[in-house]
């Protein structure tokens, strides 16, 4: 039997506003724990909660990004449960009339292809606070720092089909919010986690299996293994004839497995009903029409720009406007040295690959974009060679100065293309080698072409690499074809 998976998100993103949603007090991280909740935030008797402006606008934003409807009115409902980590008794949400209506993203996978991903909703709620389990023996610590943060939770259509294309989908959202600069995106502290949703059905059946809900994860590689882990336990339980239950389960990276939480039957009953202390969100033509003409240049808008009008590949493309910081710091350099295939391949190479050995990401960068751009130029005009330059930039790296040209200039790696200069090396290194003059004057014409790098090897150290190689290649082999 063959069998199809069907992935839907639940993606929880934290919005960067500097104050609650409903309150004033400050959502930093990382604060002394219950500093930072106030009385509206723990819904003490006689507070009434205001609406935060900005969480409206993020919201309405991210709907604009992913080509939703946005409808006139929305309504905040009172979702009602009990936790030891939501005071108030109940949570804050919208669940008939979300601020953001259908819309749809684009995601990208390994091969380049492309596919979109229905977006059915997206709607505001306010985060609860956190239990605190490692400092209490047998008991449990709760901190209210975070009841109160404005979440914008977007909901997925059924429509993704391996752990691969959930992965991209929370990658596409990821790069979403942080070209908004909607949220900060950091999946480590909690700004981004998702509710992984899986059934398994066999290929060509319409109707979907019954799914299980994953909470909670929070990073794309645990989404990733989170969903192989699920796929094969659904699969292997229908086909020793059980069934899979409708469930709550909970993902453990130790693991790499899932663990039933709770199933539907346990599931709360939670007695929506509008908030009476909100009025609905009424939302005019003119206030779409601004934030539509605040939104900066998306991901996609970027990756089709940088493959039509810079001429890059698909690939370097999608890797270089992943982010928002790459693809500014890409930009910018492509702005200083004016080549946007060198300024590509400078990024994802020796730049990204120093970066990724010293675990920094782009916007610590040692080498700054204005730094990368001059050192191209000086390669593009031909004042120093490839190898220098790979010199140049690992003295930019370790701050041994502070431009490409003084760098060049203290450590005499302009590059000679006299070719006086270089004829002379040549003869030098000629002379001083007759056994390998002999052993290529005696072998296969079709095996000298090979034998030369030697002799290329010894001007360019003879020149201390600053030699110009094309000029190198070319005048040896005239030199030495001539003493055949
Ligand atoms: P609920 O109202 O119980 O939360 P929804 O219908 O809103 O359920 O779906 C929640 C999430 O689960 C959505 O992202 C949706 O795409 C996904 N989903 C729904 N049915 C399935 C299924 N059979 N398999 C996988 N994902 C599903
Ligand atoms: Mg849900």
């Amino acid at each position: 039997m063959q069998w199809e998976t069907v992935i839907g998100l639940e993606v929880h993103v934290q919005l960067a506003t500097r104050s609650k949603i409903f309150s004033g007090a400050s959502t930093a991280f990382g604060a002394e724990p219950n500093t930072q909740a106030c009385a509206v935030d723990l819904g003490l008797p006689g507070v009434l909660p205001v609406l935060n402006e900005q969480a409206v606008a993020m919201a309405v934003q991210f709907g604009l990004a992913v080509h939703a409807d946005i409808p006139e009115v929305s309504v905040f409902d009172r979702k009602n449960y009990f936790y030891p980590d939501l005071p108030k008794g109940y949570q804050t949400s919208q669940m008939y009339h979300p601020i953001v209506g259908a819309g749809d993203v684009e995601i990208t996978l390994d091969d380049e292809s492309t596919k979109r991903i229905r977006i059915h909703h997206a709607h505001l709620e306010e985060d609860a606070g956190k239990s605190l389990h490692e400092d209490f023996h047998g008991m449990t610590g709760i901190d209210l720092n975070r009841a109160g943060t404005p979440l914008l939770e977007i909901v997925s259509e059924p429509d993704m089909r391996s752990a691969k294309e959930a992965a991209a989908y929370l990658k596409a959202i990821h790069s979403i919010v942080t070209y908004l600069g909607i949220s900060d995106g950091n999946m480590a502290e909690g700004s981004m986690r998702c509710d992984v949703n899986v059934s398994v059905r066999p290929k060509g059946q319409e109707a979907f299996g019954t799914r299980a809900e994953i909470k909670n994860v929070n990073s794309f590689r645990f989404v990733e293994r989170a969903i192989a882990f699920e796929v094969e336990r659904q699969i292997e339980l229908i086909e020793d004839g059980g069934k899979v239950v409708q469930e709550t389960r909970l993902f453990d990276p130790e693991r790499d497995e899932t663990r039933s939480m709770r199933t539907k039957e346990e599931a709360n009953d939670y007695r929506y009903f509008p908030c009476p202390d909100l009025l609905p969100v009424v939302l005019d033509q003119a206030y779409l029409d601004h934030l539509r003409s605040q939104l900066p240049e998306l991901p996609a808008d970027k990756r089709a720009r940088f493959q039509t009008s810079l001429g890059l590949s698909a690939y370097d493309a999608h890797v270089l406007s992943a982010s928002r910081e790459m693809a500014e710091f890409f930009e910018e350099v492509h702005r200083v040295c004016g080549d946007a295939k060198q300024a590509a391949n400078w990024v994802q190479g020796e730049l990204s690959g120093a970066l990724n050995r010293e675990n920094l990401s782009i916007q610590n960068s040692p080498v700054s974009a204005k730094q990368l751009g001059e050192l191209i130029s000086r390669v593009l005009d031909d004042t120093i060679n490839g190898k220098a330059a790979k010199q140049v930039f690992q003295a930019l790296w370790n701050g041994q100065g502070d431009s490409a040209d003084a760098i060049i200039d203290a450590k005499g790696l302009k590059q000679v293309t006299d070719t006086g200069a270089i004829e002379a090396m040549i003869d030098q290194v000629i002379a001083d080698s007759p056994a390998q003059v002999a052993q290529y004057r005696d072998s296969e014409p079709e095996k000298r072409g090979k034998m030369i790098g030697y002799f290329v090897g010894q001007v360019m150290k003879a020149s201390r690499g600053t030699a110009n190689p094309q000029q190198v290649n070319g005048l040896l082999k005239e030199k030495l074809d001539a003493l055949l």
